[in-house]
This record gives structure tokens, sequence and C-alpha cells, in this order.
């Protein structure tokens, strides 16, 4: 049975899309079986494993809506070492088609219950928002996974993301919890930083992961060549704390 995680924050820019492509190559590289699924019409995780989203088909798109099985639409990226499961702009809108859709909420759990077997980890990039897309996500998830920059207005946006994982997890999917919140883009040189770092751990305690993922260009760098920094060069700080979190990660679903 794989376990599923949401990799989401409802702001843009916070390292959503490099921690789901760097996590997913981190636990490829530790043995694990992975499949990562691209909720972003963006498509950016997609393009930064090497899938090509232009002509790409069919996607999660067609997948939501029922018109084709997760097994159809995944692709393998040899490079990245994991399985994809593609978006483009198409993705934009499902958010309307999918509102008169039966389990408007529930399509991407139902879809990727044929692929349980297939998988150890399947993660889930989230667009930056608490749409009906990112509700699939978490409806179809064990856990959340929130990357954030330990900056000044960090905190306040939490609240929200906490207060819809709690919505979620009355209503919609009893199996849903925060897992944990992973520091990224971190520069210990920045005292601010340090103090925010610090109020995080206080606050929710073990529920902040001990791996920091430092800001690193080489990650940055990374999704031009259509690789996950982990990739593209092993020997980068930032690919190296991702492989350590991937084996936090192993960790913590044994405990479960
Ligand atoms: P999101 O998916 O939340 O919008 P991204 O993962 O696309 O965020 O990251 C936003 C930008 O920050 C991208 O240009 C990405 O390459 C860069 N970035 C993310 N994490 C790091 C890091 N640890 N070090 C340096 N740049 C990073
Ligand atoms: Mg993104």
């Amino acid at each position: 049975m794989s376990r599923v995680f949401c990799i989401a924050n409802q702001k843009g820019g916070v390292g959503k899309t490099t921690t789901a492509v760097n996590l997913a190559a981190g636990l490829a590289q530790v043995g694990q079986r992975v499949l990562m699924v691209d909720l972003d019409p963006q498509g950016n995780a997609t393009m930064g494993s090497g899938v090509d989203k232009r002509i790409l088909a069919p996607t999660v798109y067609e997948v939501l809506l029922g018109a084709a099985a997760v097994r159809e639409a995944v692709r393998h990226s040899a490079a990245a070492g994991y399985d994809v499961l593609g978006a483009n702009r198409e993705l934009a809108g499902a958010e309307v088609e999918l509102v008169a859709l039966e389990r408007r909420e529930h399509r991407l759990r139902d879809a990727l219950r044929a692929v349980h077997a297939d998988y150890d980890f399947v993660l889930i990039d989230c667009p930056p928002s608490l749409s009906l897309l990112t509700l699939n996500g978490l409806c179809a998830a064990h856990g959340v996974i929130v990357p954030m920059q330990c900056e000044y207005f960090a905190l306040e946006g939490l609240s929200d993301l906490v207060n819809s994982i709690k919505q979620v997890h009355a209503n919609l999917n009893r199996d849903l919890k925060l897992i944990g919140l992973l520091r990224v883009m971190f520069d210990a040189r920045i005292t601010l930083q340090q103090q925010v770092s610090e109020q995080l751990k206080e606050h929710f305690g073990d529920k902040v992961f001990d791996t920091v993922i430092p800001r690193n260009v080489r990650l940055a760098e990374a999704p031009s060549y259509g690789l996950p920094g982990v990739v593209f060069d092993p020997s980068a700080r930032g690919s190296k704390a991702f492989v350590d979190f991937a084996r936090e990660m192993v960790a913590r679903v044994q405990q479960f």
C-alpha cells in the first residue's frame, strides 16, 4: 500500500514544486517506488521531472474527469527515477468542470486506488490556492507536507492552511494529518530566519521536520535541464538535504 502525501501551501513561490520533485527523486534514490502527481496547471513539476507537458496526453485532467485511468496517463521518467502523472494548462479548466461532477472532491482519491499496490510513495504537488484541485489532493492524501520559508509573514498564512486541513479531516478525509513543516530556502546567516525557525519549533514541536533545506542555486537551476536538483547535481548542498529529507520521510512512515 502506498502512502500519499500532499505538498501544499496556498502561497506561491514557497518551494512546493521544488520539494515535490526533489523529495520524489530522493525517495527513488533510497529505493522507494514513487509516483509524483502534478495538480498545478502550470505543470512545473511535470517539466521539472523531465516530462514534456506540451505533448503530454492524457494528463491528470482526463483522470480527474474520469476520461482516462491513472495507468494510461502515467509516464516513467527514467532520468528522475520515478513515475509522473503530469499536468498542463488544460487542468485549469477542471476547476470549473469538476463542480458539476459526483464526488467532486474525491476524484483523485478514487482514481489512485487502482495503483496503490504499485508505489511506496505518492507525492502530490498542489497549486498555490485552497481550490477544488487542492481539495482533491487533500482528500487523496494521508498527510500534508508544508514547505515554508522562515520569513516574518510565514506563520500568518499557516493558520489558514491548518484550518483547511482540519476542515477536510472533519468532513471529507478522516485519514488526513499535518505531517510536518519543512523549512526551505533557509539561510542560517539571516538572524530573522533563525528566529522564525525557533518560533516554528515552539509552536509546532515535532511537526517541524528535522531536515532543513538550504537556499541553494543548484536547486533553482535544475528545472531548466528538466531534472530534479537531486539528479542534476547530487553533490550540491540542497540536493543532499533533500536526500536526507527522503530518509526522514521513510523513517516517519514506519512510525505510522
Ligand atoms: P512553488 O511551487 O511553491 O510556487 P517553487 O518550488 O516553484 O515554489 O519555488 C519558487 C522558486 O524558488 C523557483 O524559482 C525555485 O527554483 C526556487 N527555489 C525553491 N527552493 C529553493 C532553494 N532551496 N534554493 C534556491 N532556490 C529555490
Ligand atoms: Mg509550484
